[in-house]
């Protein structure tokens, strides 16, 4: 690179202004393989801007005509303001501004110093005058902006799966592992409706644990946990693939299963029921405790049902099972 137009200090209009520095131009990818001779007059006038650690160099939906280049320090980009938490963060030979440049359009997010920094401001028709006047700088422009699509798309992805888990994690309960409450409000008025639709049998079983607040008052609070993720995996277990369940709330539990009628759903709903009471429970410690009962009501879908009155039928038959003795199974009607 030649020196001649590389003067660190001059004065313009009685100002000093900084420019480039041999240094700088070294440490720069964006000129790499840039001939001097081609591009010395319009870096030449391109001033360099010292900021104050905190400093705003571009500011959201501002008209920006300028791209800047970090010659020394690192900027943060923040999307909402100055002080959130920052998107991205710039080093030394990074850009910044280029596409409001390319497209006009104006900045999308403010850029800060996030400490003294030194950069180069590069206007419009400076901008385009070096790309026409280098190739070389054209290229490395086209791969500094390669380089950022490639990582906003890693972040997009990134995005992408986190929104993912984040559903995922809605539909969870959190304990036990099983669908919860808004799944189940999603999941059964489409299962009412698609049995309902094809004649085919859809049964409900609401069940619930005995007792659970002696338990919980005897035991504590973290041994009634354990107690719940070993019922929600003896339902998974005890259940086949097609069948679904979901935790209600509290110590309820509902399972739903598809293409099943009243009578065989009895017999589901008793095998769960001394598969859950024959269950040996043991606390995340080791500790024995000693095994619970369940009550369970049944009831089947009818037409005109909807998610809100078959479950209501369900925990009616329910409250019968727990009236009449607990541990036990009882149908709707
Ligand atoms: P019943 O046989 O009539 O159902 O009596 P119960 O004691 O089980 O019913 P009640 O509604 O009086 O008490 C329910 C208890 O379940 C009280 C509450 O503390 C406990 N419970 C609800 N959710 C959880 C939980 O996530 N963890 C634990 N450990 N206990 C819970
Ligand atoms: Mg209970
Ligand atoms: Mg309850």
């Amino acid at each position: 690179m030649a020196a001649e137009f590389i003067t660190i200090l001059s004065m313009n209009g009685g100002q000093i202004v900084n420019r480039l520095s041999e240094h700088d131009m070294e440490n720069l990818s964006i000129l790499r393989n840039v001939s001097a001779e081609a591009v010395s007059d319009v870096l030449g006038n391109c001033p360099v801007l010292n900021l104050k650690k905190g400093e705003i160099l571009l500011r959201e939906k501002q008209l920006n005509q300028s791209l800047y280049l970090i010659l020394a320090g690192s900027l943060s980009v923040y999307l909402e303001y100055p002080g959130s938490d920052p998107v991205a963060m710039l080093d030394q030979g990074e850009t910044v501004g280029e596409l409001s440049v390319i497209d006009d359009s104006p900045t999308s997010a403010y850029v800060v110093a996030r400490e003294e920094s030194r950069v180069l401001e590069i206007d419009e028709t400076s901008f385009w005058r070096l790309t026409s006047v280098s190739h070389a700088f054209a290229c490395n422009m086209l791969l500094l902006l390669s380089d950022r699509m490639r990582s906003s798309d890693e972040i997009i992805l990134k995005n992408i799966r986190l929104r993912r888990r984040f559903e995922r994690d809605a539909m969870v309960d959190a304990l036990t592992g099983m669908h919860n409450r808004r799944w189940l409000d999603l999941q059964l008025p489409r299962l009412i409706n698609r049995h309902l639709r094809n004649d085919k049998p859809l049964s409900l079983i609401m069940f619930d644990v005995d007792n659970f607040k002696s338990f919980n008052d005897k035991y504590g609070h973290d041994a009634g946990d354990d107690v719940l993720m070993h019922v929600a995996r003896t339902t998974l277990f005890s259940l086949r693939p097609t069948d679904l369940s979901a935790r209600f709330g509290g110590e309820e539990f509902v399972v739903m299963l598809a293409g099943i009628d009243m009578d065989l759903a009895w017999i589901v709903a008793e095998r769960l029921r001394k598969s859950i009471e024959s269950e040996v429970l043991v606390t995340q410690d080791g500790m024995n405790l000693p095994s619970v009962t369940v009550s369970l009501g049944i009831a089947e879908i009818r037409e005109g049902d909807t998610a809100e009155l078959i479950v209501k039928r369900a925990d009616t038959a329910m409250y019968k099972a727990k009236n009449s003795g607990r541990n036990r199974t009882c149908r709707e009607g």
